[in-house]
């Protein structure tokens, strides 16, 4: 018989290829990557013993027949065991998909088991193949069985990810498709068609190249800059972490003023720099993953708390020291967090955010800072979540509440507008207060839902209320600038009062100093609103870096002065409000303090010229009725 191995020799060689490189670049340790590389060695293993065994069956006078079926069954017993591997490893892809153990162990195991005993009782029964005592290789009857059992094992993967396809990236999926066609191509080719041919080899190994070329290769996850894992490759190996349950204690690192840095050193030279910490902490810290997370923030995992402190002590020591680049040395302040021994994050997105609380405690402990995780930071970020999953829901549910808050007119001795505030109230959390969420709907961009939802409520409220009657001349509402900087934003705001027809005197935005001024697109909303008929409060003044000639550009009518200035004043005495008060003296600009908690205050800040007061002297924020009671109230006292 004539044997035609090239096939076999390119597939080995494609294999051996992308082992090596594998194995010298370092996989994230994911249990896909082992699997893939289990895949590889199928492969690898069926074009090899197929290559000695057409060797050894050349030469029958050399070779004894018991090693001629040893290496037969190896070659069979690796061919069976290569589709198998393959559906191991699509069953490992995504965390997030489980599969029950019964019937892995009924539809994998028994027919896996079958098989591998048919192959390794051949020199027995014959079934799949013999060797005749002369040492020729002769099929046995059950020979195809190999081709069906393939056939099998390549159909549940492709169920299976026929099954997950919504979840998994479409690259992957596709690539894995590619694969399984290419697989029972080859399959059909040297069973059917070309039995002395070996294609099977050959299309396993096309199709282990289009995974590799598509995802699987160790470069998949790594940041380019720095050379070490991504943030995605993070989120793998953690979402694989929880699924197992692994803990890994980890010390995150942080440069300290990175967007500073970027700014003062540049682009160019700040990517030489990130790329110089990258390599060092590659080349130092051999064991564990790596990852550059974003944003000069670094975060190493260990297999024990020992190695994870030393690795910390070492990198404190390093970064004492410059870096040097193109001769000019380059000191990186840094910041350490690690995780307390007892916590373990149960989500992707907890750690995500445990990583934002912990660079914030460090930003606040000031350089340098050292902080390791305990059970309050732990309980903060579970809260955060939660607060997360009640906004999430409230705005799908169009249930977020409109609190209003009454605001004192000093000059006509009334109430004679207020302030419109959000709140949500959870069916599990309870009451929550803007404080815990403004913020994340500010960075996850749920914002825009929220304030258009919160504008539509006031509008409503508007609408359903004789403005004149309550003696209200405007409702204010605040602004993100977030949604300021939304493209659209004053067309919607302008359809809303248009199809309400809500006179637009009736609504005043808020908006706050630092995030506007700047923005072009910012400018152009406000600019155009105004034009429109609204009118802008600048809110909370004092609390930011105030650019007095930015914000008189503006077309503002009032400014709020924040409690906080409001309070100093009352308290210590501190003179930033009599300031305050004298420069907006001169500027046409009404001014309204808030903050205003007492008789003795209220007095006072009217004696000092401000225009309006805002406080709980007055009232809290409350729901509609009880505002809309409350003013009645006040008008008949009055
Ligand atoms: P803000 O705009 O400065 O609103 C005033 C905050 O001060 C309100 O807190 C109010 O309850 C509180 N306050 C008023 N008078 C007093 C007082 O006499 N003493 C004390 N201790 N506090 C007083 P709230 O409702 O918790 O809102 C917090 C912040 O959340 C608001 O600060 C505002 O920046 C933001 N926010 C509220 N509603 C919205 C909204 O619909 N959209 C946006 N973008 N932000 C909102
Ligand atoms: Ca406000
Ligand atoms: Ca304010």
């Amino acid at each position: 018989m004539k044997w035609d191995l090239n096939l076999d020799v390119s597939a080995m060689l494609v294999m051996m290829i992308l082992g090596i490189y594998g194995i010298h670049k370092k996989e994230l340790p994911l249990r896909r990557n082992r699997l893939f590389y289990s895949v590889v060695i199928s492969v690898w293993m069926v074009a090899l013993t197929d290559i000695v065994s057409s060797i050894m069956c050349s030469f029958p006078q050399i070779f004894p027949v018991w090693s001629l079926y040893l290496i037969n069954i190896l070659y069979y017993g690796f061919k069976a065991v290569n589709p198998i591997a393959f559906l191991f490893y699509c069953l490992n892809l995504e965390s997030r998909m489980k599969y029950t153990k019964l019937s892995t162990k009924i539809l994998v195991y028994l027919p896996a088991s079958f098989m591998l005993v048919l192959v390794l009782s051949s020199p027995l029964n014959h079934l799949i193949f013999s060797i005749t005592p002369e040492g020729e290789f002769v099929y046995g009857p059950l020979r195809d069985l190999l081709f069906w059992e393939s056939l099998y094992f390549f159909a549940i993967s492709g169920i299976y990810l026929y099954r997950i396809r919504k979840i998994l990236r479409s690259e992957i999926w596709l690539a894995l498709n590619i694969a399984i066609g290419f697989s029972m191509v080859g399959q059909v080719l040297q069973t059917f068609f070309l039995p002395h041919t070996q294609s099977i080899s050959l299309f396993n190994s096309l199709g282990i190249l289009v995974i590799f070329l598509s995802y699987q290769n160790p470069d998949y996850f790594r940041d380019r800059v720095t050379t070490l894992f991504d943030l995605e490759g993070l989120r793998t190996l953690k979402a694989e972490d929880l699924r197992y349950r692994t803990y890994r204690p980890f010390v995150a690192m942080q440069l300290d003023n990175y967007q500073d840095l970027r700014l003062a050193y540049g682009d160019g030279n700040m990517d030489r720099l990130l790329e110089m910490v990258g390599k060092y902490i590659r080349f130092q810290f051999m064991d564990g993953p790596k990852f550059y997370v974003h944003s000069g923030r670094f975060m190493m995992m260990f297999d024990d708390n020992r190695q994870r402190d030393a690795a910390k002590e070492r990198l404190i020591s390093r970064f004492e020291e410059p870096f040097l680049l193109n001769g000019e040395a380059y000191y990186l302040s840094t910041s350490f967090f690690c995780n307390g021994s007892a916590i373990s994050t149960k989500s992707v997105e907890e750690m995500q955010l445990l990583l934002e609380l912990i660079s914030e405690e460090a930003r606040l402990r000031g350089k340098g800072a050292d902080v390791t995780i305990d059970e309050e930071m732990y309980a903060k970020i579970r809260r955060q979540i939660e607060v997360g999953k009640a906004l999430e829901r409230a705005i799908l549910n169009n249930s977020l509440l409109v609190y209003f808050q009454p605001i004192y007119s000093n000059h006509e001795g009334r109430i004679s507008c207020a302030e419109a505030l959000v709140r949500i109230r959870d069916p599990e959390l309870g009451m929550i207060y803007p404080d815990e969420f403004i913020d994340l709907a500010e960075q996850n961009g749920s914002i825009i839902q929220l304030g258009h939802q919160v504008f539509e409520k006031t509008c409503e409220f508007i609408c359903n209320h004789d403005m004149n009657e309550l003696g209200l001349d405007y409702i204010e509402i605040n602004l993100s600038p977030v949604q300021c900087m939304r493209e659209q934003l004053s067309e919607e705001l302008q359809q809303v009062l248009y199809r309400r027809r809500i006179d637009s005197r009736r609504i005043n935005l808020e908006i706050t100093e630092s995030n506007h001024s700047g923005n072009q697109i910012a400018r152009k909303n406000i600019m155009e609103l105004a034009q429109y008929g609204i009118e802008f409060s600048l809110d909370d003044y004092g609390t930011g870096y105030s650019n007095l000639i930015n914000v008189l550009s503006l077309p503002l009518k009032i400014v709020k002065i924040d409690k906080s200035i409001v309070w100093a004043y009352f308290r210590d005495d501190n003179p930033m409000l009599l300031h305050v008060l004298e420069l907006f003296k001169e500027s046409s600009l009404e001014i309204v303090c808030e903050g205003v908690e007492d008789q003795e205050m209220a007095t006072k800040l009217r004696e000092l010229g401000c225009d309006y007061e805002q406080g709980y002297y007055y009232s809290k924020p409350i729901p509609e009725e009880e505002f809309v009671e409350y003013i009645l109230r006040e008008k008949q006292h009055a």
